[in-house]
């Protein structure tokens, strides 16, 4: 593994240069959206400079040289997923919408009363929300596996769940919240073997480390560009050739037909199958740029990731009265926490003030907030370009924060 040279990196993406209330901003607000490299913007500023034309439909050069960097694209997506075959990578509009697509056109087509939908307690609401949708829709029913107060999915209470009622097994790869890691490859063994159809909300892992789809052996996989580096509104659902190809639409209009007739019409394969109109052409190149220069430095980043988090926790855990939230085993670098005598909010703006940008409330994740009998927390979410000073940065902005509000 190479060495990480994390001065190198920073210099890659301006807003870490910038200052905040005349602070130099430390960006640890990464699991929201993260910042992006000089290669993205200058490859969207490219695309729209010298090379803006719709996709798929046009005979002219701009529209050809637009339709290659959109399809080799998805080649670079499905590298980065480690997959062979880009087929099964469909482009959306981000985790959000990847979960919705499978919730609506493969719950409709395969959900019937009585079925059972198996999430876990920490998910995001976008992991919770289309699955309520698709049982009120079709007559099943969610289910939940709990959470230890580690901040760990109980597995042996996850295996007791599963049974030939569960159709289907939706769960996040990395908790957003705590920054818990789930045995995804474990989890959906013991789902498969259950006969269920696994989905994995990816949208915090991408950004941390090597996502292996097929030694993972889930049916679809979802992330968004923003959190990975790329621009905002672009997404990527991965899902399995065959099943893609048996669901139906779930939007519908240009691209994704074969044939139109006002007797009938019928429709292409995945993936243009799910992308109908014009899509976001600059997003999904400018997604390719950013994984294109995540994937070489992926294992070190995760190296250097690793150290900041142990660092952070030791560092957050010596400030008095502050507790953190989510032990598990196995995390990336997302750090929850809260303070005696302090609301989250409080602390947020105290941070904002010295430059720190982290996160409050409860994270899109009201279920597992309330699950450990909390109404929410300060997150402050690490990426590869953090440094320890930042660390000691928080740390000393946090011991501040106690004294004036103790
Ligand atoms: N899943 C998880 C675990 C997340 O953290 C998020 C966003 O925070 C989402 C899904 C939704 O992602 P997006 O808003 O990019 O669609």
């Amino acid at each position: 593994m190479q060495a990480f040279d994390v001065t190198a990196v920073r210099r890659e993406f301006p807003t870490l240069g910038t200052s905040v209330h005349g602070r130099p901003l430390v960006y640890l607000d990464n699991a929201a959206t993260s910042q992006k490299p000089r290669a993205v913007i200058s490859r969207l500023e490219r695309y729209y400079a010298e090379e803006n034309a719709n996709v798929h439909r046009g005979v002219h050069v701009l529209s050809e040289r637009a339709t290659v960097a959109y399809e080799s694209a998805r080649s670079v997506v499905a590298r980065f997923l480690g997959l062979d075959d880009p087929k099964g990578c469909v482009f959306v509009r981000g985790a959000t919408e990847g979960i919705n697509l499978v919730a609506d056109s493969w719950g409709r087509s395969h959900l019937r009363p009585g079925d059972e939908i198996l999430l876990t307690h920490l998910e995001h609401h976008a992991n919770i929300v289309p699955w309520q949708l698709a049982a009120e829709r079709t007559g099943a029913k969610v289910v939940v596996a709990p959470v230890t107060s580690r901040g760990e999915v109980d597995l042996a209470a996850f295996k007791g769940l599963l049974s030939a009622r569960t159709r289907l097994v939706a769960f996040a790869h990395v908790s957003n919240a705590l920054g818990t890691v789930n045995p995804a490859a474990e989890m959906t063994q013991l789902a498969k073997a259950a006969g269920a159809t696994v989905l994995i909300d990816g949208c915090q892992a991408a950004a941390h480390f090597n996502v292996d789809v097929p030694s993972l052996g889930c049916d679809f996989y979802v992330f968004s560009g923003h959190k990975t580096f790329g621009p905002t509104g672009i997404g990527v659902l991965w899902g399995r050739a065959e099943l893609l190809d048996a669901m139906p639409p779930y939007q519908s209009g240009g691209d994704m037909i074969r044939k139109v007739d006002f007797d009938g019409t019928t429709f292409r394969e995945a993936p243009e199958r799910f992308e109908a109109g014009t899509p976001h052409i600059a997003g999904v190149i400018g997604l390719a740029e950013a994984l294109a220069f995540f994937m070489p430095i992926r294992a070190s980043a995760h190296a250097h990731e690793q150290v900041l988090l142990s660092a952070a926790t030791e560092r957050l855990r010596a400030v008095k009265g502050l507790t953190v939230v989510g032990e598990a085993s196995d995390k990336v670098a997302v750090l929850s926490f809260t303070m005696a005598g302090a609301h989250p909010h409080d602390i947020g703006t105290l941070l904002d003030a010295d430059g720190i940008a982290i996160r409050t409330g409860h994270h899109c994740c009201m279920p597992l907030m309330k699950r450990l009998g909390l109404t929410g927390t300060a997150r402050a979410s690490f990426a590869f370009y953090n440094t320890l000073e930042e660390v000691e940065a928080l740390g000393r902005a946090l011991e501040r924060v106690r004294k004036m509000t103790a």
